[in-house]
């Protein structure tokens, strides 16, 4: 059996006390929308947010039934089956990076294996995680996709439960390493949405991450639990709306709405 011990630490945003074993959520083979091109996904599980809009809640709690430990080795061989058919390999959660030594071991697995070197590895993140979760992972990952759930730290608690402080001391980071991928901005109607809050993100993104493409996400009720269906589903003129603001502050060619 894996040692599932290894999962995340209790600490938000610490480096967890680990062997290379993961505990796994979910993987979805063949995904293009976690990422440029055709891409292996893993979901870990556990996650340091509580998001009012999570699509996914039942991979937040870091123990479940539900959830399967695998090692390093069996997942690079399920990779492998797959990997003439991929662009790359995204692991996403919860928050991968809660298991950032399984993400490490698996990155480096990856990169030495000949069937899978060439491979695009991305960490799909919201942020919340330590200098020394990011020094264990850059080195071994192409890019990070970063959540940023609200620029105003009273939002973000209202949205997420948290203060936001570590995700932009994450994303200036990984800016300034050239590993910011992408930002997303899911737009919850109600929370995030004003005019202001959304001029003030496109120009805090405008400064501090310069150049990086941003995925504008109009929040969408399916999936979400029973308090966040009360909130109601941005028309398509709206979500482009939120597109137009942000974009006038970032550049129009770096920004997607879905
Ligand atoms: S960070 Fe992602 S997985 Fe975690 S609670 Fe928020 S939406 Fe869900």
């Amino acid at each position: 059996m894996p040692d599932v011990t290894a999962v995340p630490s209790a600490v938000p945003g610490a480096v967890p006390t680990a062997v290379p074993s993961g505990l796994l959520a979910d993987v979805v083979r063949f995904s293009w929308v976690d990422g440029p091109g055709n891409r292996y996904v893993v979901f870990l599980q556990g996650c340091n947010l509580d998001c009012l809009a999570c699509h996914n809640p039942h991979t937040i709690p870091r123990a479940t039934p539900r959830a399967r430990a695998v090692t390093v080795e069996e997942t690079v061989a399920d990779i492998r089956t797959y990997a003439p058919f991929l662009s790359g390999i995204t692991v996403s959660g919860g928050e991968a990076t809660l298991q950032a030594p399984f993400v490490a071991a698996l990155f480096e697995a990856l990169r030495d294996d000949a069937a899978t070197s060439s491979l695009t590895r991305l960490v799909d993140s919201n942020g919340c995680a330590s200098d020394e979760v990011w020094d264990l992972l850059l080195p071994l990952s192409d890019g990070v996709m970063l959540d940023l759930k609200a620029l105003d730290v009273d939002v973000h608690r209202e949205l997420t439960g948290s203060d936001n402080t570590p995700v932009l001391r994450s994303m200036d980071r990984l800016a300034h390493e050239d590993k910011l991928t992408e930002v997303r901005l899911l737009v919850v109607p109600g929370h995030n949405d004003g005019e202001d809050r959304l001029r003030r993100t496109g120009d805090y993104l405008a400064t501090h991450a310069p150049g990086v493409p941003v995925k504008v996400i109009g929040f969408r009720p399916h999936g979400v639990r029973a308090a966040a269906r009360r909130v109601p589903a941005p028309t398509d003129d709206r979500r482009a709306e939120y597109g137009r603001r942000i974009a006038a502050r970032v550049g129009a060619e770096l920004v997607t709405v879905v």
